[in-house]
């Protein structure tokens, strides 16, 4: 028998045991009007990919359950939460069953201010593959929780998260627009700001480059009378054409609320590079944008954030139970390249002026001795080598934690994709 016709056989046995484990919870598209809502939920329209069978978990008993069923039968499977990932086959699979989480939206918070959020929730512990229901902090199974932070899909189902919480309630915000002829003093301006990152750990900022175009988004962690001195060249600007969100003192949620718009159903690519930030780079990684988007057909848009990330960041995640990441305490920017475009026609196109835009920038800040090893595996799109990135010493332990609890290789060797330890070649 071939491989697809033993996948296809697995999938379809699969099916079956879920149908009679989750009566009414468990959707194909054989016979079910839910099926198809579900499968166009993913971000990316490149995720819109039927599946032999798509079951929804409300429990962690209920995951273990399904994943007995995933190794009992051999059926290839993938795991979805919110499906904002845009990488085809992450959380979608053609030939094999989603495991969804989006039930799983339980949320409490204890005296000590740690929330315990089921896997479900969206704003924006863990099952193993033989079933069995662990928890991983700094204390329980330390290593697993080492490997979690940053290590994928390589080890478990995460059920719930149990997340500290900090009063940090009050947030000062603006978000405006930019005429993008006058790029010179945009950039000017935001290395600006990236420098006072480092004396004042409460500023942050975004800014989004598209044609035509700059989205600047300064945040400070706390209300102050005046904003930081830093920001007033940003509003001096004679590039500035609107503040879309004027300065407004609000919390994290209101942020969220602001910046959150209905968005179109689009085909999606994403890539990322982390590089320490210069004027040079910022301007050089411009000039590659404007060299890559020439010509390309309306119908495609190409756009790329610089996301400023400052050592105090990179401290507190390593003060918290450490992490597999290789992080570097300096100041650096996780820039995310997006591709979004309509037609299928167009996926050609679109993946190759990513991938120029891309791969000229991790060049030039090589180039400039600014290039930063990570790779975000938040921003990454299934070619970029995350895993690979953290560093040897960080892949030889989380290799050892796989074996661990993971002794079967499930996580590798059925499910459909995500930046996976059997990925790497070394
Ligand atoms: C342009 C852009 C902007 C973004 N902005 C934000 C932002 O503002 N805030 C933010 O938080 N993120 C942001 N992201 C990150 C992006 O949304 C992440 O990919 C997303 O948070 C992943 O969560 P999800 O539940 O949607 O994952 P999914 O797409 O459902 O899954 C992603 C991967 O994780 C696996 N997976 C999912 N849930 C689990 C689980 N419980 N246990 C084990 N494996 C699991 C899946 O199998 C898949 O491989 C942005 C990304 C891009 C490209």
């Amino acid at each position: 028998m071939s491989t697809d016709s033993v996948a296809t056989e697995s999938a379809a046995a699969a099916s079956n045991l879920l149908r009679a484990a989750f009566p009414g919870r468990d959707l194909t598209h054989h016979d079910d009007m839910g099926f198809e809502a579900e499968v166009r939920k993913p971000w990316s329209q490149t995720c819109w990919i039927p599946s032999t069978a798509y079951v929804s978990l409300a429990t962690s008993q209920e995951v273990a359950d399904a994943l007995a069923i995933i190794q009992k039968t051999g059926s290839k499977f993938a795991i979805r939460g919110g499906g904002h990932n845009p990488n085809a086959g992450f959380n979608s699979i053609e030939n094999g069953v989603v495991l969804d989480l989006s039930r799983l939206k339980s949320k409490t918070l204890e005296e000590d201010g740690v929330a315990h959020i089921g896997a479900g929730n969206t704003w924006g512990e863990v099952v193993l593959a033989d079933g069995s229901q662990v928890s991983a902090n700094a204390e329980t199974n330390s290593d697993l929780f080492w490997a979690l932070k940053g290590g994928g899909t390589n080890f478990g189902v995460v059920t719930r998260f149990d997340i500290a919480t900090y009063p940090l309630i009050k947030t000062q915000y603006t978000i405006s627009l930019y005429d993008g002829s006058d790029m010179s003093p945009i950039i000017n301006t935001s290395t600006e700001v990236h420098k006072a990152m480092e004396a004042d750990s409460n500023i942050g900022f975004f800014v989004n480059f598209r044609s035509g175009i700059v989205v600047v988004g300064l945040l400070y962690a706390d209300t102050p009378a005046e904003p930081p001195n830093v920001f007033d060249a940003f509003s001096k600007l004679p590039s500035l054409q609107a503040n879309v969100v004027p300065t407004t003192n609000g919390t994290i949620l209101s942020l969220a609320k602001a910046m959150a718009r209905p968005e179109d159903t689009l085909r999606r690519a994403i890539s990322t590079v982390t590089t320490e930030p210069s004027k040079e780079l910022y301007e050089g990684i411009n000039k590659i944008f404007q060299e890559v988007t020439r010509g390309l057909p309306d119908a495609v848009q190409i756009h790329y954030t610089a996301q400023p990330v400052g050592p105090s960041c990179v401290e507190a995640g390593i003060g918290q139970g450490g992490n597999p990441l290789g992080l570097k305490k300096v100041m650096q920017d996780w820039w995310v390249f997006t591709a979004e475009w309509a037609g299928e026609d167009n996926d050609a196109v679109a993946s190759k002026a990513l991938s120029e835009l891309s791969k000229g920038t991790r060049r030039l800040a090589r180039e400039l001795g600014l290039l930063l090893e990570y790779v975000s595996s938040t921003f990454a799109g299934a070619p970029d080598d995350v895993l690979g990135s953290y560093g040897a010493e960080n892949v030889k332990g989380l290799r050892t934690v796989a074996a661990k609890y993971d002794p079967d290789g499930v996580f590798q060797s059925l499910q459909n994709g995500g930046f996976l330890l059997r990925n790497l070649v070394v």
